[in-house]
């Protein structure tokens, strides 16, 4: 099974990803976790997605879509994965389309996480993430703090702010998110397969509800 996550920055995918990719026994796949360990491992990749990444600007599409594609074809993907951030623009969409079509696979479903903008600002600028490369557990300073503060409750390593969830950048990969990724809500809504949900305090529904939600949908679906 094949599932992407939508959505602006901070909608909590990464939450949401994180609990099917348990539910489901897939993999989640994050490019932006791809890209900020090559930056943290100062590799080649690293250090030509930096730029874009520090600016609040979407990584080139022939970079994302050959990482991507690469990660596909690892053992543990077989059965399915759940692209955490992909695809981000119209052209990443049509490229995953044809290299899953060559396998005979498709995308089964496209989950939409929407939330108010202000949300979105507060909730980035409180994030902080463990910096254990393998851990990287996603803690919030308000709505879920660590026992320790700055310390991860799983592995006790440090926790971090990441540089891009500053308001300054926030601001560009908001409009990035709005200029090049929100047009992907329709490409997958006219294609059928589109579940949208709100995340927002405003309703009391944050990313582990609308997980549960989700994976009841599927289940009752037989996606
Ligand atoms: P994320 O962790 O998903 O918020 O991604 C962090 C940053 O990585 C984004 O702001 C982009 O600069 C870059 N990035 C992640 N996924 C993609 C993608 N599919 N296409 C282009 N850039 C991406």
């Amino acid at each position: 099974m094949i599932i992407i996550m939508l959505g602006a920055p901070g909608t909590g995918k990464g939450t949401v990803a994180g609990i099917l990719s348990k539910e489901l026994n897939i993999p989640q796949v994050s490019t932006g976790d791809i890209f900020r360990k090559n930056m943290q491992e100062k590799t080649e990749l690293g250090m030509k997605v930096e730029s874009y990444i520090s600016k609040g600007e979407l990584v080139p599409d022939d970079i994302t879509v050959k990482i991507v594609e690469n990660r596909l074809k690892e053992d543990d993907a077989k059965n399915g994965v759940i692209l955490d951030g992909f695809p981000r623009t119209v052209k990443q969409a049509e490229a995953i389309e044809k290299i899953l079509e060559k396998e005979g696979k498709k995308i089964d479903l496209a989950i939409n996480l929407t939330t108010p903008e202000e949300e979105i600002i507060e909730r980035t600028s409180n994030r902080r993430v463990c910096s254990n490369p393998e851990c990287k557990t996603v803690y919030n300073l308000v709505l879920n703090p660590s026992k320790v503060e700055g310390i991860c409750d799983k592995c006790g390593s440090k926790l971090i702010a990441r540089k891009d969830d500053n308001p300054e950048t926030v601001k560009n990969r908001l409009n990035s998110y709005f200029l090049q990724s929100s047009p992907l809500v329709e490409y997958y809504d006219e294609k059928g397969n589109l579940y949208s949900a709100l995340v927002s305090k405003t309703i009391n529904k944050m990313g582990v509800d609308v997980a549960k939600e989700i994976v009841e949908y599927i289940r009752g679906e037989n996606i």
